[in-house]
């Protein structure tokens, strides 16, 4: 006979992907063991009255502990990342093990890992970024990692060092297909980025503002659309990661109006800043810059259009943690530095669900299911973590928000727990806040305070990409 939970959030409204109701949760061993309109008293018991109980954040794309490339340290390491990530309701993290080219991708997850160990306060699973598809990575490694949890794969079609080309992509794609992995496709065309950059640092622009010139829509809608098709050639489902942009969006329409198994992210950069932000006096643009850059001002309407149209499933931080100030940072070629020498990327993972939550939810553009879905249910079933992660169920991991949907809060980078000296949304108020988050039954953040520890996030070995596999059959 199940024994009595030890823990018991009781009186709170529960959000799933599919429902909204009202019940206790039991939480024994670290796990949801009942769910019921009321549960008998249990050893300790929190108060969601008034409450939202949301299961945790599934953060699909960010950046941690990466080495240093340029002069410019990547800000977060595992602690910083997941504390930072728990304070803001996320409980899984995904970030990348970053293949060196040439290195055994063996030695790459062991880096990795290594770097995670005694850090991370999440739990986390690890995509992995191929710079080097040899016979034996896709022969030998890949179908190997696959079977050991390893399911996702980043490709990138711009970067030197990181760029692959369309034969390159097809090869790794049809291993994925026939072993059950998913792509994941940096989509922006290399050549003319480089070609609209020159251009630009020829004729004396180089300020930040000039970062989203030298990339404007086109260069990412082409390298969609060229993605797209070469996940058709091989028969391969595919997700393209931060898509930013309107153009974007109509190859995805267009590719699922094909029955294509074309899946696809969105970021807060896109969803909240602006060209505009990336013209901001002197080197303050600086904070704005990523890739793909913000958009123009009236391009969040498309993307707020997509999330609801479910042509966008998932929404992640990108968090790419560079500081704005010191040698290490978005400064350490000097505040004259071309826009081409300026470090990339914007944090974002402790202000993710905050802001998609009071634009979105509050905001009235979708409601508590979607957010649940796009925030963590989705990416979990997409990446094969679900049901353990990303929902509110018997037998699930107890990763569960209490979330306060009339807290206001005005984001300060102070109030923050990142190692980043800044945030993009300084100053921006919001509605609707993380009051509580557990991981695996256990308060690590509570009213301000924080009880995470280094060390308590579990690597979490993915399975294969489930609602993926499912579109494929309904296809065939
Ligand atoms: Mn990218
Ligand atoms: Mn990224």
């Amino acid at each position: 006979m199940a024994g009595r939970p030890a823990l018991v959030i009781r009186g709170g409204t529960v959000v799933t992907a599919a429902d909204t109701f009202r019940a206790d949760i039991g939480i024994r061993g670290g796990r949801i063991a009942t769910l019921a309109s009321e549960l008998p008293g249990a050893t300790e018991e929190i108060d969601a009255r008034g409450l939202l109980v949301l299961p945790g954040g599934v953060d699909a794309h960010c950046h941690l502990a990466q080495p240093s490339y340029g002069g410019v340290t990547c800000a977060d390491d595992f602690e910083s990342g997941t504390i930072s990530a728990l304070c803001g309701g996320t409980t899984t993290l995904m970030p990348f093990a970053t293949q060196v080219q040439g290195q055994p991708l063996r030695e790459t997850i062991a880096d990795y890992h290594a770097r995670a160990q005694g850090k991370a306060a999440s739990d986390y699973a690890f995509h992995l970024i191929l710079t080097d598809p040899s016979p034996q990575v896709l022969g030998q490694d890949l179908p190997a990692l696959i079977a050991d949890g390893y399911t996702s794969f980043k490709l990138f079609l711009t970067y030197d060092g990181f760029r692959l080309n369309d034969s390159e992509i097809l090869d790794i794609l049809e291993v994925s297909a026939e072993h059950g992995a998913l792509v994941m496709v940096h989509a922006e065309n290399h050549d003319c980025i480089a070609h609209l950059s020159e251009r630009l640092v020829r004729q004396g622009k180089t300020t930040p503002a000039n970062h989203g010139h030298a990339r404007p829509q086109v260069v990412e809608r082409e390298a969609s659309h060229r993605a797209v098709s070469l996940a058709e050639v091989a028969g391969a489902p595919l997700f393209l990661v931060h898509v930013s942009a309107g153009e974007a969006i109509e190859q995805i329409a267009w590719a699922r109006a094909r029955g294509l198994p074309v899946f696809a992210e969105t970021c807060p950069q896109y969803l909240f800043l602006s060209q505009d932000d990336l013209e901001r006096p002197g080197f303050e643009g600086a904070k704005f810059m990523c890739s793909p850059p913000p958009r123009d001002r009236a391009n969040p309407e498309t993307l707020w259009r997509a999330l609801q149209n479910d042509l966008l499933q998932v929404v992640s931080s990108d968090h790419s943690p560079a500081r704005f100030e010191g040698s290490d940072g978005k400064k350490a070629h000097g505040e004259d530095a071309p826009f081409t020498e300026i470090a990339n990327g914007v944090p974002g993972l402790e202000t993710r669900m905050p802001l998609l939550f009071s634009e979105g939810v509050n905001g009235g553009r979708f409601d508590l299911c979607r957010f649940v879905g796009l925030t963590a249910t989705n990416p979990a079933k997409i990446y094969g973590l679900y049901p353990q992660k990303g929902t509110i169920a018997v037998g699930s991991d107890a990763d569960l928000v209490l979330w306060d949907a009339r807290r206001e809060v005005t984001i300060t980078n102070a109030a923050l727990h990142h190692n980043v000296d800044y945030t993009p949304y300084e100053g921006r108020r919001v509605t609707g806040w993380p009051v509580r988050t557990l991981l695996r039954g256990r308060t690590v953040w509570h009213d301000g305070a924080v009880d995470a520890r280094p060390g308590e996030g579990r690597f979490l070995p993915c399975g294969t990409p489930g609602p993926i596999l499912e579109q494929r059959a309904r296809a065939s």
